[in-house]
């Protein structure tokens, strides 16, 4: 349904006509400059690597508008902290000031690394994305565990519990934590070397009944990441440390749980509170997308969304009030995150498997679907919001399909 605009001044040309997929006035994009290319120069400065991953920031859609705070960030920026057993990176919402419900980290321990014993005033969820890693933890009624996890297995220490980690054989362990708050940086935990060293001796000797000489050999600076030897059987180290099998377990295979929606264009599997009890404070959903394949219009009414991308590339739309929208690219390292409530879609733009995941600070995994609203509504609303006919509504989707099948 276009307007045509009669009201130019004499002299002054006829304003572009809004139209469909063209909506702005004043107009934006690439559409809008026909005949006028001088309008599309672009040879100040420039990084040409970053423009090649990037053809929707550089030349966005015409139905994109105005502009939103920064909804993209990457691991792939993100400086690196290396010691002797491994290293991490991070983002929070120092640099990624959009992320402040969660914060991510990303770390690698080479085999035998250890991630020191320590604990946070926040919980840590995390998810393996490759290699094998042995978590330790002991819960607020004294119950240990003992687990070895990999690729697509999640962990959750609620916030205060200590733990460790430990990158196993052949090739360690990489993963990425969330924290639930978007200040929590990996370097301001509570290590556990630094209190000892920090705590008089003779307070430490009688807190253990054994003489000050028992810890003279302590680190006296924290070790944060350090080459340690490879464990042993999961079985012995379980039973060294007093594991019982109890109601709450700190792992869920994610990757192998039975998915809430599948179809030709891909799956979704979710864990939050109701299947991975423990995990009060994050939700999450692995989504995976075949080529042509697009998670539907929705948005989530209960939390941010954080986005890690594990494979594949993908664009997004961000819908905002205003209207503004605001379209990006994401590949394989990056990061986004949604505001709650606000609409949008992910597109595989690849020709292979787009694989991301969803994290949100809350209980329980909500959404809600465009395309199910659509199909629960009383037809001729419908009609008249968009000049449908009723042939046209019945032609639409009824429900909630999670991805568009291809
Ligand atoms: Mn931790
Ligand atoms: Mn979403």
């Amino acid at each position: 349904m276009s307007k045509t605009n009669t009201s130019a001044a004499p002299g002054v040309p006829n304003r572009p006509t809004p139209s469909f997929g063209n909506p702005d006035l004043p107009p934006e994009g690439r559409l809008n400059t026909a005949g006028n290319p001088e309008s599309l120069r672009s040879d100040g400065p420039r990084n040409q690597f970053i423009d090649s991953q990037f053809p929707s920031q550089l030349d966005p859609p015409a139905t994109d508008i105005s502009t939103q705070p920064f909804f993209w960030s990457s691991f792939n920026i993100s400086p690196k902290r290396i010691q002797n057993g491994g290293w991490a990176r991070e983002l929070t919402s120092e640099d990624f000031t959009i992320s402040e419900e969660i914060a991510g980290v990303n770390m690698h321990l080479a085999p035998g690394g250890i991630r020191e014993l320590h604990w946070h005033q926040t919980a840590e969820w995390a998810v393996m994305t490759r290699g094998k890693c042995r978590i330790t933890t002991i819960d607020a009624l004294g119950r240990p565990s003992v687990d070895d996890v990999e690729e697509g297995d999640l962990w959750y220490f609620p916030a205060g519990l200590p733990h460790s980690l430990q990158g196993l054989g052949p090739t360690g362990a990489e993963f990425v934590l969330a924290f639930d708050s978007g200040k929590q940086s990996e370097s301001n935990t509570l290590l556990l070397t630094d209190w000892l060293a920090h705590t008089p001796p003779d307070v430490l000797a009688k807190n253990f009944g054994v003489p000050q000489e028992t810890f003279r050999n302590i680190p006296l600076n924290n070790l944060w990441i350090f080459q340690g030897t490879l464990p042993g059987s999961l079985a012995a180290d379980q039973a060294a440390a007093g594991v019982q099998p109890h109601t709450e377990p700190v792992i869920f295979r994610l990757s192998r749980s039975k998915p809430v929606k599948e179809n030709s264009g891909g799956r979704i599997q979710i864990a939050d509170s109701t299947n991975f009890t423990i995990s009060k404070t994050i939700a999450s959903a692995l989504v995976t997308i075949e080529p042509g394949g697009m998670r539907e219009l929705h948005w989530h009414p209960n939390a941010d969304e954080w986005q890690y991308y594990l494979r594949g590339q993908a664009r997004m739309t961000v819908f905002n009030t205003g209207p503004k929208a605001t379209t990006n690219d994401f590949r394989a390292g990056d990061v986004g995150v949604v505001r709650k409530s606000l609409g949008h879609y992910v597109e595989n733009t690849g020709t292979d498997v787009l694989q991301f995941l969803e994290l949100f600070r809350a209980d329980r995994y909500e959404e809600v679907s465009l395309a199910e609203w659509f199909g629960h509504l009383p037809p001729e609303l419908l009609m008249q919001h968009l000049n449908l006919t009723r042939e046209d509504v019945e032609k639409l989707p009824k429900g909630r399909r999670g991805i568009v099948p291809v």
